[in-house]
């Protein structure tokens, strides 16, 4: 069973690398689940990590950024103002989830909190997900009942917090197998798989395949930006292999359904440095 996670982190993911995403599932009739940003896109405030973090230029030379993203979305956030993310393109929500395909939380300002969450205090937090979870209530008409962390970043303030949403499953770590979070006790459905950004693109379709070709369970994180842009090509590859090679490819909540919980451990998530990040995971 492979489980997709496709997360959307920008306005060019939403607005460009959706519809691409949307076509590709339909050429496969496949389901996956969409983790949405809602808010403000202040995509350009990375330009203030190469500064800070000599690991994140490296990383943005490695991925092509601006061919990925385009220049604009360089510039959202300091020499322009930040569009909104999802809240920009209600129609496109709507199109994801007329397609049968799971809409979950991924993030208000995706951004900041990849960047600046340890600063943060909980009250700036608590209202990060308030007004995500209002925008993503606005858009869909529902609470989620998932959420998985930008860039997979938690601590134990945000776990907390977690907590009385009461989700149903996270998907906020990078673990390698499935286990449940001690501070909130939910089920994490983890990404064990590698993204493309994060091993050489050209042979992405035969490390991940691999990777898989054993069978058990797995989840492959895809984003918007990536499968849905310069790597679709890729991506349709890697699902023809995948489903070659007998793999049953479903959204989170189906993947949730087929497990049987009681056999899962509970312990606390770890962070980590993984090969290809420039930041630490939650693992
Ligand atoms: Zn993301």
């Amino acid at each position: 069973m492979l489980g997709l996670k496709i997360d959307v982190d920008t306005y060019w993911g939403m607005k460009n690398g959706v519809p691409c995403l949307l076509q590709t599932l339909k050429e496969f009739n496949l389901k996956g689940t969409f983790f949405l940003s809602i808010g403000p896109d202040n995509s350009g405030r990375a330009a203030l990590q190469i500064i800070k973090n000599p690991l994140f230029l490296r990383k943005m030379m490695r991925t092509k950024a601006a061919a990925l993203y385009g220049w604009k979305t360089a510039l959202y956030g300091t020499l322009l103002p930040a569009p909104m993310i999802a809240l920009s393109f209600p129609e496109i929500v709507k199109e994801i989830i007329a397609a049968g395909h799971e809409v979950q939380f991924h993030a208000w300002d995706h951004r900041r909190w990849q960047d600046e969450l340890a600063n943060k205090s909980e009250s700036w937090i608590r209202q990060w997900f308030a007004k995500g979870i209002a925008g993503f209530e606005k858009l869909t008409g529902n609470k989620p009942t998932a959420f998985g962390a930008p860039s997979w970043l938690i601590d134990d303030r945000v776990m907390a917090i977690i907590k009385e949403y009461k989700f149903e499953y996270l998907s906020c770590t990078r673990a390698k197998t499935l286990f449940i979070h001690e501070i909130a006790n939910v089920l994490e459905i983890p990404s064990d798989l590698p993204c493309f950004e994060e091993i050489d693109a050209q042979k992405s379709v035969s490390i991940i395949s691999e990777l898989i070709k054993y069978g058990e369970t797995h989840v492959l994180p895809v984003h918007a930006e990536v499968e849905g842009g310069i790597f679709n090509e890729k991506f349709k590859q890697l699902l023809k292999s995948a489903l070659d090679m007998g793999s049953s490819i479903v959204p989170l909540r189906e993947f949730k359904s087929k497990l049987t919980l009681q056999y899962i451990p509970a312990r606390k998530y770890k962070m980590e440095l993984l090969p290809g990040r420039h930041s630490a995971c939650a693992v």
